[in-house]
């Protein structure tokens, strides 16, 4: 993964290789469930204010798999490229853009927002008023050679982070980042159930929430993944297939419940995991795979004053913030790494549910 002469010699004419040939390779999703690896244009010199990345490196996330499965809600048309996150080397800078340079290795901000609204400018760039879409789910994505990007939607990779860790910092790092930090308000010393502790969120959560001195208990689905989790720093795992996780965590707790309980199973497990809340807790969702709805008591949701957050992406602030946590040292668990011909391959891993961490799609 070690930057190449290739990716940051330009030609005499200033323009990257690929751009030179005037084709580049992108994975772009045909129909449901079917993605093909094409020869397209490569993109023209980035603009007033952009950067050109040639990229390096690509996360795989849940919304993969939803776009690849097909939504019928979702606003977009086909083909799409794909690939949600990223890290990347800029190749090109455009006219006006002093904050990179060619060679910088930088990751991406996923979603197309509009740096002038309120929110925007109050650092808030999830809740972006006039947010135009999420790359590789509504609008082509970063599995490609080149994109073209605003420069204000890049962060700087530190120096001793790779790129295949920094691929996990749009979404997987800083989404949690925001749910445990922003949202939830984690505190040293707190006690955590952090539902799905294979997942790529489920890791990182167990590490960032360990990291900070809080008592850590996880669910997973079997044994393998038990000892995986406990040596990444999880303190009480629990196989939600031979235990109710309920149960065991009011043992755990002394029947006094978490603090925090971290959602992003759904229906399966969510009022499971209000019910593992002490008085006062917090529930912070980022995800719902097991199914779209719950019937809830409120009863219980108003006399336990229980408080429950949803939570979708991060700022660029997170970004920046996961991003100094690998550079100390706090890295990403990654299950497996495919080349980018096999990222339908990396998408029915994840799907499977297999996976302990996260799959990257190198290119
Ligand atoms: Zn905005």
């Amino acid at each position: 993964m070690s930057g190449t002469a290739e990716a940051i010699i330009a030609d005499s004419t200033g323009r990257s290789p690929a751009a030179a040939r005037g084709t580049m390779r992108a994975l772009t999703l045909v129909a449901d469930r079917k993605i093909e690896l094409r020869d397209i244009a490569a993109p023209a010199e980035p603009g007033n204010g952009e950067v050109q990345i040639r990229i390096k490196a690509i996360g795989l996330n849940h919304i993969d798999v939803w776009g690849w499965r097909g939504m019928a809600f979702a606003k977009r048309t086909l083909p799409l490229i794909v690939g949600v996150e990223a890290a990347g080397e800029i190749a090109l800078v455009g006219p006006g853009v002093t904050s990179c340079r060619p060679g910088d290795r930088v990751v991406a901000y996923g979603a197309l927002t509009c740096g002038n609204c309120k929110a925007c400018r109050a650092g808030r760039d999830n809740l972006c008023e006039n947010v135009a879409s999420i790359m590789g789910f509504h609008v082509d994505g970063f599995a490609r050679e080149l994109v073209n990007m605003p420069a204000r939607l890049v962060v700087p990779i530190p120096q001793n982070v790779s790129y295949r860790d920094a691929a996990c910092a749009p979404v997987a790092f800083g989404t949690v980042q925001h749910m445990l930090f922003d949202n939830a308000k984690l505190e040293p010393g707190e006690t955590i159930l952090v539902q799905a502790g294979g997942s790529g969120i489920g890791t990182t959560a167990i590490k960032m929430a360990k990291a900070i001195g809080c008592t850590v208990i996880t669910t997973v689905g079997d044994d393998a993944k038990a000892e995986k989790a406990k040596a990444i720093g999880a303190d009480h795992v629990i196989n939600y297939r031979i235990d109710r996780f309920e149960g065991a965590v009011r043992k755990l707790t002394g029947k006094k419940g978490v603090d925090v309980a971290f959602e992003h199973v759904g229906p399966d497990t969510f009022n499971g995991s209000l019910f593992c809340l002490k008085r006062g807790g917090r529930l912070v969702t980022c995800g719902s795979t097991s199914g779209q709805s719950i019937t809830m008591n409120l009863f219980q949701l108003y006399l336990q004053q229980y408080r429950i957050f949803g939570s979708f992406g991060c700022s660029l602030r997170n970004i920046g913030e996961s991003l100094a946590k690998m550079a100390s040292g706090l890295l990403p668990v990654i299950d497996t790494e495919v080349p980018l011909e096999e990222f339908e391959r990396g998408l029915a891993r994840l799907e499977s549910r297999q996976v302990f961490g996260k799959i990257i799609v190198t290119f």
